[in-house]
């Protein structure tokens, strides 16, 4: 894919742009070199974290989760992508998210990686000032000091800009003193730097700082007992006076919120991505179980009822994968453009993210319900042993949970992706109102009946997927032109449209992956991908149908409802297809193969 090509896709727009399978990029497209990296992160996890898991979640050494940090600094796996005259390697977006995903596997090493690569290390880097930068990145990168991130707040939440720390300058004008409690800090315990959020006198806005625990005035409760990673640090901190010199704001004043959104917005297709590492090994592991397993004089693998499970987890699987990798792409060529438009490359980067904001959003909250669905039919393959504390799985399924939380919660993403989309349109950066007025054009003219006769890969199921997104844009328009302005009150019909937005993405993302590996290997090499392409395509079109039906019935009525309702049957209508026999297609051949292998 070119840049010039690549310039003109805008976040947002794939839901009324048609997406050459040319233009994506799939997982099948990594190099040599990202392939090494590959390695060098599951070889790590081998041998630093997966024997010591029960060590770690014991929480018993408090030195240990620092140690493990230092030796993936050693190998290189905290700066990949710091710029290499700050020390790191200057990787692009999508081998960092590569380097996410393995080390997605990782239970709570993951989430102490993850907090300070991202939201420890990217606020300095993308928002700090040239001596901020020198004076901390390098040792960031190396680990030799780690990080945390300080926005939560005992009553601030979600509601991120509402904290109530203050900073004060000093009488002598050369400190900020931050006053105030976060909560849920997560590598708090530990920390050298902390990246904490405080408003200045009465400031309405949130103002960004970086401290370092040497500073003093602060204090911190014990580790907080929780449901799962247990061995990731997490404490609530007290600011009493910490005197901050006033060299080490971020920023501007009043401009940390901002930062602090647009930081989250990278560790939200991160944390999607590492969920989908987390999954692809469990869902190894239940394979493994279900082929030892045996019950009935059989292994359970050669149940039905087991089969549809491993193949609808893996089906999700990699179905998100595809999505994540082809933003991730976005991200990277976007930025190219505007390094080559002559920005910054700090500034590019985050231009970048903002640009595929939509799409972050929408990873988030895709990547984490995969891993929830994954872990928890994980628990069902193994049955007893899968509720019993001595198995892997309760580990998988407890530490999985916090992904749908933290990050903004699902619900925040969802709201998220339906009112950046909205305000893309009344800027005008997106033209939602042309395809959805051609929709509704549609709607009253006669249908087209004329579908499934032309030949050729995937004819049937890109006109079905086009007529998915006229079915999002239906909804959408009505529910817009019915609300207008009051249309944030309505979260049930936000949440029904945000899911149908999310199925289209991941549809259309898994089925141009698979295209342009049938172009690449033929078709015959590419029989059980396509398979879940389409399996994937099928329960995308159902749950969008089912989205759809409930937002409309719930503002609609009379002549209007019917003739919406008839537009969905009509958009959301799918030839059939045997979907048991491909589901045990994709599950033989997992179980054959004795992992998830794609
Ligand atoms: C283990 C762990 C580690 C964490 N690490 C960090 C960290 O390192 N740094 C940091 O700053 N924070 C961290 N957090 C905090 C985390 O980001 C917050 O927990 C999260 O943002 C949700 O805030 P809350 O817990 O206050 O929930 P609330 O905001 O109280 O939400 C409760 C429920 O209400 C819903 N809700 C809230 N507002 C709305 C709305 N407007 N519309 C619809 N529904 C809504 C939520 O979706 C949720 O279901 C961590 C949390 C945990 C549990």
């Amino acid at each position: 894919m070119t840049t010039t090509e690549t310039t003109a896709i805008k976040g947002g727009e794939f839901l009324i742009r048609d997406t050459h399978a040319s233009e994506i990029f799939t997982p099948e497209d990594f190099n040599e070199e990202q392939k090494m990296i590959r390695q060098q992160c599951e070889d790590f996890l081998a041998k630093e974290v997966w024997p010591k898991l029960d060590e770690i979640d014991s929480m018993k050494n408090p030195r240990l989760m620092p140690e493990i940090l230092d030796k993936a600094g050693e190998l290189g796996l905290l700066g990949t992508s710091v710029p290499q005259e700050l020390g790191g390697f200057g990787m692009d977006f999508n081998t960092s998210m590569l380097v996410a995903e393995v080390l997605g596997a990782g239970h709570s090493v993951a989430v102490a990686v993850s907090a300070h690569t991202g939201i420890g290390t990217l606020p300095i880097l993308y928002y700090g000032n040239d001596a901020q930068k020198q004076k901390y990145i390098p040792k960031l990168a190396s680990g030799e000091w780690k990080a945390a991130y300080c926005l939560t707040e005992p009553d601030s939440g979600s509601d991120a800009n509402s904290g109530k720390t203050k900073a004060v300058l000093s009488k002598d004008g050369k400190h900020y003193l931050i006053t105030g409690q976060k909560m849920w800090i997560t590598n708090g315990g530990f920390a050298d730097i902390y990246v904490v959020f405080a408003k200045i006198d009465n400031d309405k806005n949130l103002t960004g700082f970086i401290v370092e625990r040497s500073f003093g005035g602060i204090t911190m409760n014990e580790e907080e007992k929780k449901m799962g990673i247990k061995g990731s640090s997490t404490r609530q901190i007290f600011f009493n006076d910490c005197p901050v010199p006033v060299e080490n704001m971020l920023s501007e004043r009043e401009n940390g919120f901002k930062i602090a959104v647009n930081i989250l917005n990278i560790g939200r297709i991160k944390l999607g991505v590492a969920a989908i590492g987390g999954s692809k090994a469990t869902l190894s592991k239940a394979i493994n179980y279900a082929k030892e397993r045996k019950q009935f004089g059989t292994s359970i693998a050669n149940f039905g009822a087991i089969k549809y499970k491993l193949a609808e987890s893996a089906v999700k699987i990699y179905a998100s994968e595809s999505a994540h990798y082809r933003a991730s792409q976005n991200i990277d060529d976007a930025y190219n453009a505007f390094i080559a438009g002559g920005m910054e490359s700090g500034k590019a980067r985050l231009k970048a993210l903002e640009e595929f904001a939509i799409e972050c959003a929408i990873l988030k909250v895709h990547g984490s319900e995969v891993l929830d669905y994954v872990t928890d039919e994980g628990v069902q393959v193994y049955g007893g042993m899968g509720f019993s504390a001595e198995g892997p799985m309760d580990r998988a399924y407890r530490d999985a949970r916090i992904n749908r939380i933290f990050e903004g919660t699902n619900e925040i993403n969802r709201l998220l992706t339906i009112d950046m989309l909205l305000k893309r349109a009344m800027k005008g950066t997106l033209d939602l109102m042309g395809p959805a007025m051609a929709v509704q054009k549609e709607l009253m003219g006669i249908p087209d009946f004329g579908a499934g006769e032309e030949e050729g890969l995937f004819v049937k199921e890109k006109k079905a997927l086009a007529n998915l997104k006229k079915a999002g844009l239906m909804a959408a328009g009505a529910a817009v032109q019915k609300f207008m302005m009051k249309l944030s009150d309505e979260q049930e019909i936000l949440m029904n449209l945000a899911d149908m937005l999310i199925e289209g993405y991941v549809a259309e993302s898994v089925l141009l992956r698979v295209e342009k590996l049938i172009q690449q290997r033929g078709e015959k090499a590419c029989e059980i991908e396509k398979e879940m392409a389409i399996i994937y395509l099928h329960e995308a079109i159902e749950k969008a149908a089912s989205a759809g039906k409930s937002a409309v019935t719930s503002f609609a009525e009379g002549d209007e409802l019917r003739l919406m309702l008839l537009g969905l049957k009509r958009f959301t209508k799918i030839e059939t297809y045997n979907l048991k026999n491909a589901r045990r297609k994709v599950a033989d051949y997992m179980i054959e193969k004795g992992k998830y292998p794609f």
